[in-house]
Order: C-alpha cells, then sequence, then structure tokens
C-alpha cells in the first residue's frame, strides 16, 4: 500500500521562512490576525484529513468508479466517498478560505491551497468535487449579483452545494467560439437553456444536495464567436425563496466517460433540456466571468501535479531504500546484505531527486501565487492589488503547465524507480502517473497556455510583466551576489536571465512576419520561462539554506534543501541550453513538411 505523509515542515519553511507570509499579512486587515501557529496548526489537521479520510480511498475509489443509473440520471461515486465529504464538510474544510459575510472562515487562500495539496496527493478524484467549487464561488462572487450571492454563496462555501464549470461540447473544446448551447430569455427574466456538454468534472454525484452548473450559452441575438458566449447558473435543482430545495431542473447527466485515470472521479456528459437558469454578468461578455473560475482552476490544476508528485516522491524514495538490487559501482554499501539498497545507484538518485526538486520548486511557486491572490483579493492599496493580478497572471500559465509536465515526468521517474513492480497495480505508482496525465489537458491544454503566456501575458503588453519579474531576479541577484557561496546558484540564474529579453524580442519579430512563429516556439519558451521562475526560487532556497547552517543550525533540513537546490542547477536547469536552441529553431521544420504529414 502506498504511504503519504503531509509535507509539513516544508510548507512552513516556504510560508515563514522563505515568504515570511504573515508579514504581508499584517498589512491586509481581513488577516491581519492570521499568525504562523494559527497557520500551521490548520495545517497539521488539514494533514490529518488528508491521510486518514482521503488517502484510504485513493486506490478504492480507482477501482470501483462512477456508475450512472441511466432511469434517474444519478451518479453513484465510489464507496465511502460520500462519507468522506461528510466528515469534510461537517470539520468546516470548504469555508477555510470563503467570505465570512457567507459564513466563510475567512483564512487566507494560501492556507486552502496548502489544504488542496495535500488532498491532491492523497486522492485527486475525490479533491475535484469540492475542489471545483471553489472557482465556481470565485466567478459568483466576482460577477453575480446580490440575489445570485444571497441564494447560492452560503451553500457553497458551507460545502453543502458543490459547483462545476460546463465549457466543452463535443465539437468545441479550445475553441470556445464553436459553442452551440442555447439560451432562450423568459418573460421573468430567466433563461431556458437547451444543449449538451461533455467531459464535465463533478458534473453528476451523490455527494452534495445541489449541484451548481456554471454554464456557458449563446443568447439567440449573440454574435458568432466567443464573443457571443453568455455565463449562467444552472442548479440541479431550482432553489426557493427560503433557500430550500424545489423541482429537479432540466440538467441530466446523460453519461460518464471511461477514462485512462482519475476514475473516482466523475467526467459526466450533460444534457440540458430546456433547463432553467440566469444570467451571470452581461450578454455576451461570459468569457469575462468564466476566465475567474479558469484562473482559479489553472492555478488549481497545477497543484495536483504537485500534490501527485509529493505523493510518487515520498513512495518511490521508501522503496529505493529497501528494495536490495546489485551492488554499488563504487563499492558494496550494504555489506550485511546480498545487494545494496537501489537508492545507491546514481540514476536511481537522479529520479528521486528530480521528483524531490520539482515538487519542492513547485510547493514555492505555489505559495508565493496564493499570496498574490490574497493581495488581489483584499490588500488595502490599489497598487498592490494591481500589480499582484498582473504577476499572478503572468504566473498562471507557468503553473498550469510547467507544473503539469514536470508532474507527468516525475511521477513517471518514480513509476520507474520500482522497475516492474512500478508497472503493477498494487503498488499504487501506475495510478498516479494515470492520474497526472489529465492535468497537461484540462483547463486549456498546455499548448494553449503556453500560447496564452508568450503571445497575450508577454508579447501583448510587450514584455512589460516580464520585465517586472525580470526585476525581481535582479534585485535577488544584488542582494545575494555578495556572497560567494552563492556564486554557483547565481551564475546559472543570471546566465538565464540575460537570454530573456533577446529571446523574447527574436520571437515577437518573428512573430510579425509570420504568426506560426509565436506557435512554433511558445511551448518551448513556457517551459524556459518556467525553469526560470524555478531558479530563481531555488536560489532563494539555498541563501536560506545557507544562512541558516552558518547560523550554527544542524536541521538536516537544511542541508537537504542545499543539495537539492544543487541537483536543481546541476541536473534539470541545463534542459534550457537545449530549449533555447529548439525555441529559436523557427517555424519551417514544422510547417513545410506537406510531403511529411501525408
Ligand atoms: C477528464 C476530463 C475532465 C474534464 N473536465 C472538464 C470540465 O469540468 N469542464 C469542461 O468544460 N471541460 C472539461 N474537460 C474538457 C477539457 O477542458 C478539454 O478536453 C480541453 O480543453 C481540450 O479540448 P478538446 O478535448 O476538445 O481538444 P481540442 O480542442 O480538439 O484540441 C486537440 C489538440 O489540438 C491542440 N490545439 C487546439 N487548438 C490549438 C491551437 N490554436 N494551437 C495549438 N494547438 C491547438 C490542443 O492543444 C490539443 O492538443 C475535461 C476533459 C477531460 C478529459
Amino acid at each position: 500500500m502506498p504511504i503519504y505523509n503531509p509535507p509539513l515542515r516544508d510548507m512552513q519553511f516556504v510560508l515563514h521562512e522563505l515568504l515570511q507570509v504573515c508579514t504581508d499579512y499584517q498589512a491586509i486587515a481581513a488577516y491581519a490576525d492570521v499568525d504562523a501557529d494559527t497557520i500551521n496548526a490548520v495545517l497539521e489537521q488539514a494533514g490529518k484529513f488528508a491521510t486518514e479520510v482521503a488517502f484510504p480511498l485513493n486506490i478504492s475509489g480507482d477501482t470501483e468508479g462512477c456508475t450512472l443509473d441511466r432511469d434517474t440520471h444519478e451518479v453513484r461515486t465510489p464507496q465511502g466517498f460520500k462519507q468522506a465529504y461528510a466528515r469534510y464538510v461537517e470539520g468546516g474544510w470548504p469555508a477555510l478560505s470563503g467570505d465570512p459575510a457567507y459564513g466563510g472562515q475567512g483564512l487566507p487562500l494560501t492556507v486552502n491551497q496548502c489544504l488542496y495539496e495535500m488532498l491532491n496527493s492523497a486522492n485527486q478524484a475525490w479533491t475535484m468535487y469540492p475542489g471545483l467549487t471553489h472557482g465556481a464561488y470565485a466567478a459568483l462572487s466576482a460577477h453575480g449579483t446580490e440575489a445570485q450571492k444571497a441564494t447560492y454563496l452560503h451553500k457553497m462555501t458551507s460545502g453543502e452545494w458543490t459547483g462545476t464549470m460546463c465549457l466543452t461540447e463535443p465539437h468545441c473544446g479550445t475553441d470556445l467560439g464553436l459553442m452551440r448551447t442555447k439560451a432562450e430569455p423568459q418573460a421573468d427574466g430567466s433563461y431556458r437553456l437547451s444543449g449538451s456538454k461533455i467531459f464535465i468534472s463533478a458534473g453528476e454525484h451523490d455527494m452534495a444536495a445541489n449541484i451548481i452548473h456554471l454554464v456557458l450559452a449563446r443568447l439567440p441575438d449573440a454574435p458568432p464567436g466567443i464573443k457571443g458566449v453568455s455565463l449562467f447558473i444552472v442548479p440541479k435543482y431550482h432553489v426557493n425563496a427560503d433557500g430550500s430545495l424545489g423541482a429537479r431542473n432540466g440538467i441530466y447527466c446523460a453519461g460518464l466517460e471511461h477514462k485512462m485515470g482519475i476514475h473516482g472521479n466523475a467526467t459526466a456528459q450533460i444534457m440540458l433540456d430546456g433547463a432553467y437558469g440566469t444570467l451571470v454578468g452581461q450578454p455576451n461578455k461570459g468569457m469575462n466571468a468564466m476566465f475567474v473560475m479558469m484562473n482559479a482552476a489553472r492555478l488549481g490544476v497545477g497543484n495536483q501535479s504537485l500534490g501527485l508528485t509529493e505523493v510518487a516522491y515520498q513512495n518511490a524514495l521508501a522503496y529505493a531504500k529497501d528494495r536490495i538490487q546489485m551492488r554499488s559501482l563504487s563499492g558494496a554499501k550494504a555489506k550485511d546484505q546480498s545487494a545494496d539498497p537501489i537508492i545507491v545507484h546514481p540514476d536511481v538518485r537522479k529520479m528521486l531527486l528530480t521528483a524531490k526538486a520539482y515538487a519542492e520548486g513547485a510547493r514555492a511557486v505555489s505559495i508565493f501565487c496564493g499570496v498574490l491572490l490574497d493581495k488581489v483579493h483584499h490588500h488595502p492599496d490599489e497598487a498592490v492589488r494591481r500589480d499582484s493580478d498582473e504577476m499572478l497572471s503572468l504566473l498562471t500559465p507557468i503553473v498550469k503547465a510547467f507544473f503539469t509536465d514536470n508532474g507527468w515526468a516525475a511521477t513517471s521517474a518514480c513509476l520507474q524507480v520500482f522497475g516492474g513492480h512500478g508497472y503493477i497495480k498494487e503498488w499504487g505508482m501506475e495510478q498516479f502517473v494515470r492520474d497526472a496525465r489529465i492535468n497537461l489537458i484540462y483547463e486549456g491544454t498546455n499548448t494553449i497556455q503556453s500560447l496564452d503566456l508568450l503571445g497575450r501575458k508577454i508579447l501583448g503588453n510587450n514584455g512589460a510583466t516580464l520585465k517586472k519579474f525580470g526585476q525581481l531576479v535582479t534585485d535577488f541577484i544584488k542582494q545575494a551576489g555578495t556572497d560567494a557561496a552563492m556564486i554557483e546558484f547565481l551564475q546559472p540564474l543570471i546566465e538565464l536571465s540575460q537570454q530573456m529579453t533577446p529571446l523574447t524580442t527574436e520571437i515577437g519579430m518573428k512573430g510579425f512576419q509570420n504568426p506560426d512563429e509565436v506557435g512554433a516556439a511558445a511551448v518551448d519558451y513556457l517551459r524556459i520561462t518556467g525553469h526560470w521562475v524555478f531558479a530563481y526560487f531555488w536560489a532563494r532556497m539555498a541563501q536560506l539554506a545557507l544562512q541558516r547552517i552558518a547560523q550554527g543550525s544542524t536541521d538536516p533540513f537544511y542541508t537537504a534543501k542545499l543539495q537539492t537546490a544543487r541537483f536543481y542547477f546541476a541536473r534539470l536547469l541545463p534542459e534550457t541550453a537545449s530549449l533555447l536552441r529548439t525555441a529559436r529553431a523557427g517555424a519551417a521544420a514544422l510547417m513545410d513538411t506537406e510531403a511529411a504529414l501525408v
């Protein structure tokens, strides 16, 4: 059976030593009372819930999957999921970072993010049921009317009702402008929606009393394309004026997908048959509101891969210490045994350290983004809110795509540590790999993330936000550069930093001549930028570890951090040398290929 230990020490390191989040929170009235002890105590309990309640259902949920009753259109989730969710609600976990005005506990979103990292490690499929509700909550809270907020947000905060996002249709995934679902206005101001959606995560289940679907659809007079898409709330059950549940609404699950991973999560085909809905935000401006949910979900998907990388790493490490095979090349290490544990072999160590470096790098970036999100929502200074939003929007596609590409590579490497046993179901490793695969696809494929980063977020504003991130890096290099012990980390960071502007300008110039040049470079470009961000955070973590050791700390945590930083700079960051060449290789080798792609 797989193991999982919540990485509380590393979370505390990032939260309180690296980023000192409570100092930031002192400037935010809503969080001024939040101290390190409170955060640590909450995360300790969260870790208990993840390990004791969600984790034991991971393999059984994967094996059993969800079942649809075609007569009632009801979905039964795997055994134990419903009870675990009831305990989650009872424990107040859905409300952790909710607005107190709607019954929330008002803790920072960063704390919720750490909770979700642990839940994702424990059971990604289960975690998606409560997880999607946060994005739906955010979209409604930003764009809903007061009446909509009053009707839905209390119950979504408490977790009594869950949320979904219904965008995809059979002929329209990436290109939402092709959407066909229709919304007919009614005399009472409501709408009747008809059409079919596919691939809707948590689209039907037995865990909550009501499901609040956020559905994209077209009004009769809508302009064609993405500018004619509006957003609607479509509840599974009507909600009476007193908040009680009314009749069943015309939105049904017509089928469940049989898929590669996340079997415990119901991926539903959804049929809308004259379903009652109310408009969220302005007509034809549905994407504005939906983007609030999509951005939250993109950070959430990155967090899913962080969670899977961590749990896969922990299991691979335990196995590598235990499994004996062959002798170390440099002479027997476990002389009392017939062979050495495989952890003595350099390549096994490389696989383990790859996962560790990707997990810890991602945790630092993820918590940094959590604090940005907290500032966007609550900081009193408008300029801080604006700057934080800008930085978060730059980092969001990196979190989504870089974390999930790394998560796929890392879970696969951790499976490889088990040799043939990794491929066998009982060890649980193949499930981590299968579950991790979807993260590269949904919430906008990683290719789409790369186009968003390079096309919209960087070239679209002449690199202004990228320069702001570059300024953070430059300031750090200046401050840390006086320490000779930091040279090994700063030198590669400086070299990569010097490449960012010329690379961006070169692709931008080529893109003016031929837009396919941007598409040809974007995926490699995102990976380079992801490494740049990781290198900055790994250098900061190395600096802190060096300082603690110099101050006399004998805590092996800091030595481990330093060694992992060295591994990252020596073995993972150099991938950028090859990526810098491929990002510059141009579109011709891809596009002038009519004969090759017949
Ligand atoms: C398990 C699962 C859960 C899901 N959950 C949800 C959900 O809750 N709600 C929801 O609405 N949707 C959901 N989805 C749908 C998911 O978001 C889409 O599958 C995804 O956005 C891709 O759309 P598509 O599958 O139609 O692929 P397509 O859009 O057909 O893309 C096919 C390929 O072409 C590439 N491509 C397309 N356009 C471009 C371009 N302009 N440039 C470069 N490459 C391009 C894509 O990157 C991809 O590799 C889910 C999907 C799955 C499998």
